[in-house]
């Protein structure tokens, strides 16, 4: 069971991000802000998919004006993610975004900042610090040291929160994000031993999904397992979804969030396997596709470890020579012909 850091609570329209909550999967949507309908329908997909937190981008006057009409056709709250342009986040805010995101590393006159702020206490809306490392502009082409980029950076997110705190604004969420997945852990446990306001957590310019996903898993799953960070992020080189997916996948193999529905165990399968295991999986994968109810079931390839994985699951197949064994909550019930998996299968599901 991991415990978590004690953090502030911070709310993000009807979500609440802190330690007293859930962690939060947040993404962002890739279409142009300007197409309206497809902002919508992207961000539809996403809230469907189980993300509870929206980024959106607004770069130019015209994005902040679709921005508002965005809002008043999703029910998930927006985040508006803005980069050198104050002007931009007052926008959003009067356009009814939940959060609004700044980069420290290019908003940075104290004079713009105040009155982001001032909009912000009005509106009764939150802030994300969000600190990107290629940002840092104290940082040398060629500076590789680890302590060195995460000291400038903490640097910054010191600098950055006093002016917040100053002005008596404490509604942040902080983020310090890099490509790399050491010096995002090592920023981060920083972060969290010097503030006490939720952490948004999440590798930047991961890349493509097959590069991305296993550094994602590797800096958010330590950090999370250490108890540190609130809301994540995912991002990679594609689909959206792919990102919630992904989110969805560290946090689930945490205990942090239980994923509605059958989860299905499979055998890497080897030489001992008689049939054709990874199909068989892809077959009992789709029919457990509407199936909403919190079921194990596992798939083995042999006898070596069927039985056993067969006693922790509701419903499990042992694979064997053009027929398949299976099992019930660890008793076996039937011997099946192999084109007979399947509908058997279906027709246990049904009585469970
Ligand atoms: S369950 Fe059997 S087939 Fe699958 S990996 Fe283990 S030994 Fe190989």
């Amino acid at each position: 069971m991991i415990k978590r850091r004690k953090t502030r609570t911070v709310k993000v329209g009807s979500v609440k991000i802190g330690s007293a909550g859930p962690i939060v999967i947040q993404s962002m949507t890739k279409v142009a802000t300007v197409d309206v309908a497809g902002c919508v329908k992207q961000i539809n997909r996403l809230v469907r998919a189980g993300c509870q937190l929206v980024r959106v981008a607004v770069a130019k006057r015209a994005d902040t004006i679709a921005f508002a009409k965005i809002v008043q056709k999703v029910r998930v709250p927006l985040i508006a993610d803005v980069h050198f342009s104050p002007s931009r986040a007052i926008e959003a805010i009067e356009a009814g975004a939940a959060k609004v995101r700044l980069n420290p590393g290019n908003i940075k006159d104290s004079k713009s900042i105040h009155q982001i702020i001032d909009a912000a206490k009005m509106h009764k809306i939150a802030i994300r610090i969000g600190i990107n490392e290629a940002s840092i502009r104290d940082l040398k082409a060629g500076d590789v040291a680890v302590a060195k980029r995460v000291s400038l950076m903490l640097k910054e997110m010191k600098k950055y929160v006093r002016i917040f705190e100053k002005r008596g604004f404490r509604q942040l969420v902080l983020s310090a994000k890099s490509s790399d997945a050491l010096r995002t852990i090592a920023i981060n446990r920083r972060i969290a031993e010097t503030f006490d306001y939720p952490i948004h957590l999440g590798l930047t310019h991961a890349g493509l999904p097959e590069d991305a996903q296993i550094p994602s898993a590797i800096a958010l799953g330590s950090l999370l397992t250490e108890g540190i960070g609130d809301t994540i992020r995912v991002s990679v080189a594609g689909d959206p979804i792919v990102e919630t997916e992904i989110a969805k996948k560290i946090l689930n193999s945490l205990g942090l969030y239980k994923e509605p529905g059958p989860e299905l165990i499979v055998c890497p399968t080897c030489s001992r396997a008689e049939m054709d295991v990874i199909k068989l999986a892809r077959q009992v994968k789709r029919a457990l596709r509407d199936i909403t109810k919190p079921l194990r079931v596992a798939v083995m390839g042999c006898v070596v470890n069927g039985p056993g994985e067969a006693a922790d699951a509701d419903l499990a197949i042992c694979a064997g020579k053009n027929k398949a064994y299976l099992y019930r909550n660890g008793k076996r019930i039937a011997v099946v012909a192999e084109n007979k998996i399947i509908p058997t299968l279906l027709r246990q599901l049904q009585n469970l």
